[in-house]
């Protein structure tokens, strides 16, 4: 039984620009494949440098001569409820064009991803008007101001696994403090940031303030960022293309950047956690979305009185995910999002296995309409197997035991990677000092994966990021301070 009929969705196929979607006469085109059928279903545009140029001028305009970044922020803050409230109405068709496009099941948008952006989004409307500047310290005669102000247009670039999530915590905070955005999607999932585009205008933010240029990374995304009207880049993806921006921004210009890279999360289960409840969660932040979560639990450390039984209470957990469509109402285990990231998930299972690692379950590529890959559990015989140092973002977990707290931590603390960590068990004072020893953003305690609470932010230590999503230090990312002295 499907959700929907993948063939009667329309697509907003084309880049949003000034209210409308279009195309422009020198895009290239490139096709876009459904993960679920492994089948080409649209021929996306792609823009030329030219276009960038064309279509950041226009967004730069449009923060000069509209109002957007001058009106009563309260006023910003309304236009952006009513997109949530646009958002919230059209759910099910973006909840059928994000599945169809992309790895994540028709009914888990519906009930997770949608109410996150619209509840993402209002957080962000809140702060609009919540925030202000201060008095300095100076002298009888003269008054010294600090004001915030935004930095004009920020250029955004997204990844493919979460895009509606992962657009709103780039444009939310962006629009909120009166930036406008150019917004480049992934080319493998381009299509819900239109119809989101489209929604803004609906709910009156002017025409230009917030663009999507489609396109490929290294032009689209690099004339982004090589781009002298940029005031700021906002990035999330792999830590390898982080590297890049970083290094694009640094030779043509240096502008700031929030980095939101890869990650490689340990799951830490002693052996006084609640072991039936701690199993579902462990199999859960491996296999949800098929492993293609930024904060994935990739990495189980656990006491080795307790690694047989859990294992195998996570072996019985993965027999039973099925594997499906993403419109198909059985599907519990989704498709990888393309042939070649399914390729590069069993060459690195292959090399793991041929560099000592003990196969406990999967380790298969299935081709059925899509790609799919199995559950798989890869016992490790070294820290530095490449199942571990590698992202792999798939469903795979490498398992590693220790008997000490202490050999427990150091084992969590990965050499490039710190998003998340997961700490199981029932002792505060271990769980507490786990918290402040492991080195990563987030750290969940007897539970794994963010919430609806944005006020927490999330971003990463080490190699899998700079700066933050989410919570108010995002918002104030958005915005940049002025010092103003005046003498009386
Ligand atoms: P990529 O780094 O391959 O791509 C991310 C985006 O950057 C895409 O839009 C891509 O375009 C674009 N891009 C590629 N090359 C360049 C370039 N030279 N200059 C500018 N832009 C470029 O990541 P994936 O899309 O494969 O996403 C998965 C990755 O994202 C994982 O590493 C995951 O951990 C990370 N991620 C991190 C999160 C966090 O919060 N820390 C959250 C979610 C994901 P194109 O697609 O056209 O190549």
């Amino acid at each position: 039984m499907d959700w929907y009929n993948p063939q009667d969705i329309e697509i907003p196929n084309g880049h949003f620009i000034n209210g409308e979607l279009r195309t422009f006469d020198d895009d290239t085109l490139s096709e876009v494949c459904c993960p679920s059928s492994g089948k080409p279903y649209a021929s996306l545009p792609c823009a030329s440098e030219n276009t960038v140029d064309f279509v950041i001028n226009s967004t730069k305009q449009a923060f000069t001569e509209t109002d957007w970044a001058t009106m009563a922020p309260r006023d910003r803050a309304d236009y952006l409820f009513k997109w949530a409230s646009l958002v919230e109405n059209d759910r099910e068709y973006l909840a059928q064009l994000e599945s169809l496009g992309s790895s994540r099941p028709y009914h888990e948008v519906l009930q997770w991803d949608i109410p996150y952006v619209v509840d993402c989004l209002k957080f962000f409307a809140e702060l609009a008007d919540k925030h202000g500047g201060y008095i300095g310290a100076t002298q009888q005669n003269r008054l010294g101001m600090v004001i915030n102000q935004p930095y004009g247009v920020v250029g955004a670039i997204t990844p493919w696994n979460f895009p509606m999530s992962m657009l709103i915590w780039k444009v939310g905070p962006a629009l909120a403090a009166g930036n406008a955005v150019v917004l480049k999607p992934s080319e493998l999932t381009p299509f819900s940031s239109n119809h989101l585009a489209r929604l803004a205008c609906d709910a009156g933010i002017p025409k230009n303030i917030f663009n999507v240029v489609q396109g490929l990374g290294h032009t689209v995304g690099q004339a982004i960022c090589e781009h002298p009207s940029i005031g700021k880049v906002t990035f999330t993806g792999s830590t390898a293309t982080g590297a890049a921006i970083m290094s694009t921004c640094a030779l043509k210009g240096p502008k700031p950047s929030t980095l939101e890279l890869g990650g490689k999360s340990p799951q830490i289960v002693f052996n006084d956690a609640d072991l039936d409840k701690t199993a579902t969660i462990v199999a859960k932040a491996i296999t949800g979305n098929a492993g293609q979560v930024c904060v994935s639990g990739s990495r189980l450390i656990i006491h080795e009185s307790i690694e047989k039984q859990f294992t195998q209470q996570l072996v019985e957990y993965f027999s039973q995910l099925k594997m499906g469509a993403t419109w198909d109402k059985e599907t519990t285990l989704p498709p990888i999002i393309s042939a070649r990231q399914a390729d590069r998930i069993e060459s690195i299972v292959s090399q793991s296995i041929a560099d000592g690692a003990e196969l406990i379950c999967g380790g298969k590529k299935v081709l059925e309409g899509g790609t799919f890959y199995t559950p798989t559990i890869l016992k490790m015989n070294k820290a530095d197997n490449c199942a571990i140092t590698s992202e792999i973002f798939g469903p795979v977990l490498t398992v590693q035991t220790f008997q000490t707290d202490e050999e427990a931590w150091n084992l969590a603390s990965h050499e490039t990677y710190g998003l998340a960590v997961g700490i199981h068990t029932n002792d505060i004072k271990r769980a507490l000092t786990g918290m402040r020893k492991v080195e990563a953003g987030s750290v969940w305690i007897n539970r794994y994966g963010r919430s609806f609470d944005h006020i927490m932010p999330t971003g990463g230590f080490k190699q899998s990021g700079i700066g933050k999503d989410i919570g108010v230090e995002a918002f104030q990312a958005n915005l940049h301070s002025k010092s103003v002295l005046i003498d009386f």
